[in-house]
This record gives structure tokens, C-alpha cells and sequence, in this order.
């Protein structure tokens, strides 16, 4: 058996199966508990541990560190899906689709002690100030209750958390106070190739803020350039949510793995008293504490507090507004590609190392923010091309030398308007592995996205036939698809009646519930939104810490 498919589903033998000794029983006199070890919840357990008794509750496994070069094997094979190499999929991770469009869940999300940064890019920027007051300043959806000066502090936290290597070269980026704790990468071939065409007309380049390793830093490699950032990093040089996790633990917080929780119980008074979840052995146990952080991602959280209902809150738990699960929404892609008569260098670097954020700001009623990416991984990869065909040996070679070498692409990404008709309710007839009905997912684009796809769509073709490229496809509102960040679906207000959880993220119905999640977005922006999940979780952590200090 090789390396490869020696590596596990997640759910059994070596990970945590029949015969190993792991203790989920709960844990006595917990001041915190926290559902979900993905980055939001590793960060408030983290920021808390230490002052506070935390538990964390995750429904996922832990990963061997030491399997990740196999799995990095398993990811490069032509014959898995990217959900196997984390064993995500089966009964435990079933979803049903409603809606207008297909939403691909379980690409879209790892479940496990390190949630979906486990496969994620890890390029982190900061939203725009606009973005915290789409309504006033485009017309569109609601305001944040904060504004992007209430967060930047917490930016700046995150960054140093996580780990960021960016420079300040960005004209169009938010204001910021300090560098980030690395240097940014180095632009890469094709990034000076993209350069002179964007000269020539008028548009920008900088580079992107990653959570990555460009120097030693917290104790992880740099980069040294595997190229599999999606979906596995072996080195450990891309940030993942285990760092904290690890963390959290060394300073006493109690993490459990394969521990679903299936239900949030509370009393008369409006308070969260338990988190009821399952084992592996099939018991049910209540995890009891203080106050309560639900930070199980973007579709899980909304189906929690749906599957809470009680006869006090027949609609579900923190839904008095009635908008538990709706304003579901994801970033788009929009994107265009060719090749080149010269060579262009791709898949040596695994991620993004320049963009452009020139168009971002132009957005209105009618067009979307949106940001566009200069690829580094046009085209397939000599080993992909080997492993997809069944020739060898010098034919072989001359179909790698023939077929590699020329590609060059560009991408991006566009916002989605907020909209009630796109959301995650549960399914009626079709439940998971333990008898919980599962999410259902009805994604809604609207107009406003789509034209906007248009828009990004010419600017790239534009400068691809500046370079001279011949233009073999375009990514536009006919083939566009889901960034997998999935946000809104317990969004943020001031009103109780607009959304489910209040300005610091604290749900307005139950006094020690917060949710800490790109789920509390109330407008998406159009970039990548896991720095501001950082940030906000950091937040939440204070006030979580504050009230428990002050017995509120
Ligand atoms: C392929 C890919 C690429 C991405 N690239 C980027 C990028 O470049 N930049 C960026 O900003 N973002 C990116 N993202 C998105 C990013 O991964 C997410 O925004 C981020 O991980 C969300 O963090 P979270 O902690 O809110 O949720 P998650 O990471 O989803 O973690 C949620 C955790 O909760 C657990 N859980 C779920 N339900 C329960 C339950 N009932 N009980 C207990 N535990 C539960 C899950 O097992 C999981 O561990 C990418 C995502 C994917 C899939
Ligand atoms: S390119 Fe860098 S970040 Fe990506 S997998 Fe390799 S070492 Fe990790």
C-alpha cells in the first residue's frame, strides 16, 4: 500500500478509532466553551486560555502532522477529489442543494481540528473602508454596525497571529500603522511578464498579503516552494488553525476531537447552559460553561442554532430576527487565460504573489467591488500532466516539453449582494450520521455580481492581449463558480430585527452566545475573508473575557 492510500478517512483507525484511549467526556466548571477549531474558534480559545477554563468541541478529527506529506501525495493524484484528502464527504458531512446554483460544500470546507485552513490559500487582506458602509457609500445591503477603524487594531493583531508576509505597496489598501511581520514575497516571472502590460495600460500592480512563512517565523519554516498550498502544506510554512490550537492546549484549553455538537440547550433566563455532543462510541454528553463561542463556520453555525429549536424558540436559537441562515453568500470568480509564444514559469509558486485592487473602489448599485489576481499556476503542472496520461519515456517527455511552459492566466474575485433568498435552512427528509437534519444549501447570485464578472472579464482579456497572449478562455457569468467563503448567514445589526448577533458579535437573543464567523458579515466585500474573521474573533475573545469579568 502506498503512502497515499495509507492515509486515512479522518474518521477511523489511527486517528481516533475503536481502541484508542481519548477522553471527550466533558470538563468540570468550563468558563468557555467553543464550537469549532477552525481558525475563528483556535483564536478565541487561544486569546482566552490561560485566564479562563476553555473547552473546545470539534466534529471533525485531528490530523497527524506527519501525514501530511501523504496527503500531499493522495492531492496530487489525478484519481482523488480534493474532499479525500482530509476525508471529508459520507453521511457525517451530507448537504442537500436547493437553490438557483450548485454550491460544491465539501470542497468548499475541511471539517477537523484546524477547519478549512487546512486546504485554504492563505492570501489575507483587509476589507475595504467602504465595505463596512456598503449601504451608504454603494447602495447597497445593510451598513456594519463597526467601521473599519473599530477593526483595524485587531487587523494588526491578526497579522502577527497568523503570520503575514505583505508589503505596504498596495496605493488602494485601507491604511494601515505598521508593516506586516514579514517581508512580501518576491514577485514571480510571471508577475514581470503581467508588469509591463499593465504599464503600458495604466493599471496597477502590488503585492498580496499571504499567511505564509516568507522568513523563519513563530517557530515554522519559510516557504520553501512544494507548490500544493492547496491543499496541503507539509512544511507548515502556510498558517493553519492548528498553531493556535496547539497553543491554546500548551496553556491548558481542552480540545476534543470527533465531538459534534448536535444541539445548544439554554434556560429560562436567555442563557446558553450546555452544548450537547456526540462521541464516537455513540454517547451524548453536555459540555456546561459559562458563556458559549460558536465559530463552527459559515453553514454549520446557522444549522446549530436551527437544530437548537426549543419550545421557547420553535425558529431556532438567536432567531428572533428570523434571519438565522439567510443572506447566505460567496465571492465569485471571474477569469481569463491563454498561452503565450514564450515561456512563463508556472506552478513553480503555489499561490498569488501580485494583484490588482484599482477597480475595487469604483463599485456602486450596479457594480460590485472586485479584485483581480495575477496567476503563477496557469495551466497544468508537468506532474499533473504525467499523472493524467498513460504515455513513458520519451514520448512521455515530449508531450511535458510540447504541452508545458506557456500558460498564463489571470483571476479574481467579486462580491455578492446580500439577499434572503440565498440561504442555509435544513433539509426536510434527509439526515446525517446521527439522525440531524442536514444543511440545505440555496445559493442566489443576482445581477449585480454577474455583470460585474463582465466588467473584471474585459480588463482581463484586455491586458492578456496587451502581453500578446492568445486568449483560449474566459471564466465569465456562464462559468463562474463559489470561492468556498461562506458568509452572512447570522449576520451583524444594531437592530435586533435585522440580524442575529450584535456589534460585538454577541447574539442579540442569548446573553452568553457569540458567534465568531465570516457567518456575522453583513455585506461580503470581495476579498478573502479570513484575516477580518481573525480580527473579529480576537474582538470577541476581549468581550467574551470582559463580561465573564464582570459577571454580565
Ligand atoms: C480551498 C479553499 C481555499 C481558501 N482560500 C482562502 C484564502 O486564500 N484566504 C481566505 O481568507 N480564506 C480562504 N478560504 C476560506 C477559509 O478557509 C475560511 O474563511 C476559514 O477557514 C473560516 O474559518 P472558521 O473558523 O470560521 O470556519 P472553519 O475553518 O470552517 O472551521 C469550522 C470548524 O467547526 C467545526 N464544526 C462544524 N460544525 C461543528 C459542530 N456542529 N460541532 C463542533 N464542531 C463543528 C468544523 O469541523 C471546523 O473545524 C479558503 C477555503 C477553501 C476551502
Ligand atoms: S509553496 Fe510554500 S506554502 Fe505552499 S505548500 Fe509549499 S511550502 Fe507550503
Amino acid at each position: 500500500m502506498s503512502g497515499a492510500e495509507s492515509v486515512g478517512d479522518g474518521r477511523s483507525g489511527a486517528e481516533g478509532g475503536a481502541g484508542e484511549e481519548v477522553d471527550r467526556t466533558p470538563v468540570p466548571d468550563a468558563d468557555v466553551c467553543v464550537v469549532g477549531a477552525g481558525p475563528a474558534g483556535a483564536l478565541v480559545a487561544d486569546r482566552l486560555a490561560g485566564d479562563r477554563d476553555v473547552v473546545v468541541l470539534d466534529a471533525g478529527p485531528r490530523f497527524d502532522p506527519a501525514d501530511r506529506l501523504a496527503r500531499q501525495e493522495r492531492a496530487i493524484r489525478p484519481f482523488y477529489g480534493r474532499p479525500d484528502v482530509w476525508g471529508v464527504g459520507g453521511a457525517r458531512d451530507a448537504h442537500e442543494n436547493a437553490g438557483d446554483w450548485f454550491y460544491p460544500l465539501n470542497h468548499a470546507r475541511v471539517k477537523g481540528v484546524g477547519g478549512s485552513t487546512l486546504h485554504w490559500q492563505g492570501m489575507v487582506m483587509r476589507l475595504h473602508e467602504d465595505d463596512f458602509n456598503s449601504g451608504t457609500e454603494r447602495g447597497v445591503g445593510p451598513d456594519w454596525p463597526i467601521d473599519y477603524a473599530d477593526l483595524r487594531p485587531y487587523y494588526a493583531e491578526a497579522e502577527k497571529e497568523l503570520g503575514v508576509a505583505g508589503a505596504s505597496d498596495n496605493p488602494y489598501a485601507p491604511p494601515r500603522e505598521e508593516p506586516h511581520p514579514m517581508p512580501a514575497f518576491e514577485p514571480s516571472y510571471s508577475d514581470s511578464l503581467f508588469a509591463e502590460a499593465c504599464e503600458e495600460l495604466g493599471i496597477d500592480m502590488h503585492s498580496v498579503p499571504n499567511a505564509r512563512n516568507s522568513e523563519p517565523y513563530d517557530d515554522r519554516s519559510p516557504c520553501v516552494g512544494y507548490g500544493t498550498c492547496q491543499p496541503v502544506c507539509p512544511s507548515g510554512a502556510k498558517y493553519d488553525a492548528t498553531v493556535h490550537v496547539e497553543r491554546a492546549e500548551e496553556k491548558g484549553a481542552t480540545v476534543v476531537d470527533r465531538a459534534p455538537v448536535e444541539r445548544l440547550e439554554h434556560d429560562g433566563d436567555d442563557r446558553v447552559t450546555a452544548a450537547v455532543y456526540a462521541t464516537p462510541d455513540g454517547e451524548r454528553h453536555r459540555q456546561e460553561a459559562d458563556a458559549f463561542v460558536v465559530a463552527a463556520g459559515g453553514v454549520e453555525t446557522p444549522r446549530l442554532l436551527l437544530l437548537s429549536a426549543s419550545d421557547r424558540y420553535p425558529d431556532g436559537l438567536a432567531n428572533g430576527s428570523g434571519h438565522v441562515g439567510e443572506f447566505f453568500m460567496d465571492h465569485l470568480f471571474a477569469g481569463a487565460g491563454g498561452t503565450l509564444d514564450e515561456e512563463t514559469r508556472q506552478n513553480h509558486v503555489g499561490f498569488y504573489t501580485s494583484a490588482c485592487d484599482q477597480f475595487y473602489d469604483e463599485a456602486d448599485a450596479e457594480q460590485a467591488p472586485f479584485k483581480l489576481e495575477f496567476f503563477n499556476y496557469a495551466g497544468p503542472s508537468p506532474v499533473e500532466m504525467a499523472l493524467t496520461g498513460d504515455d513513458w519515456g520519451d514520448p512521455l517527455l515530449e508531450r511535458l516539453r510540447d504541452g508545458y511552459g506557456n500558460h498564463i492566466a489571470m483571476g479574481g474575485l467579486v462580491e455578492q449582494a446580500p439577499r434572503a433568498d440565498s440561504r442555509i435552512t435544513l433539509a426536510d427528509d434527509r439526515t446525517d450520521d446521527r439522525g440531524n437534519p442536514v444543511p440545505q444549501m440555496e445559493w442566489t447570485v443576482g445581477d449585480r455580481a454577474l455583470d460585474t464578472i463582465e466588467r473584471a472579464n474585459e480588463i482581463q482579456v484586455e491586458i492578456l492581449e496587451e502581453l500578446g497572449a492568445d486568449v483560449e478562455w474566459v471564466a465569465g457569468p456562464d462559468a463562474t463558480g463559489p470561492a468556498y467563503h461562506h458568509m452572512g448567514t447570522t449576520r451583524m445589526s444594531d437592530d435586533p430585527d435585522s440580524g442575529v448577533v450584535d456589534a460585538d458579535c454577541r447574539t442579540h437573543d442569548l446573553d452568553n452566545c457569540w458567534i465568531a464567523s465570516s457567518s456575522v458579515f453583513p455585506t461580503s466585500g470581495a476579498m478573502n475573508p479570513t484575516l477580518t474573521i481573525a480580527a473579529l474573533a480576537l474582538r470577541v475573545a476581549d468581550d467574551v473575557d470582559a463580561r465573564l469579568s464582570e459577571g454580565t
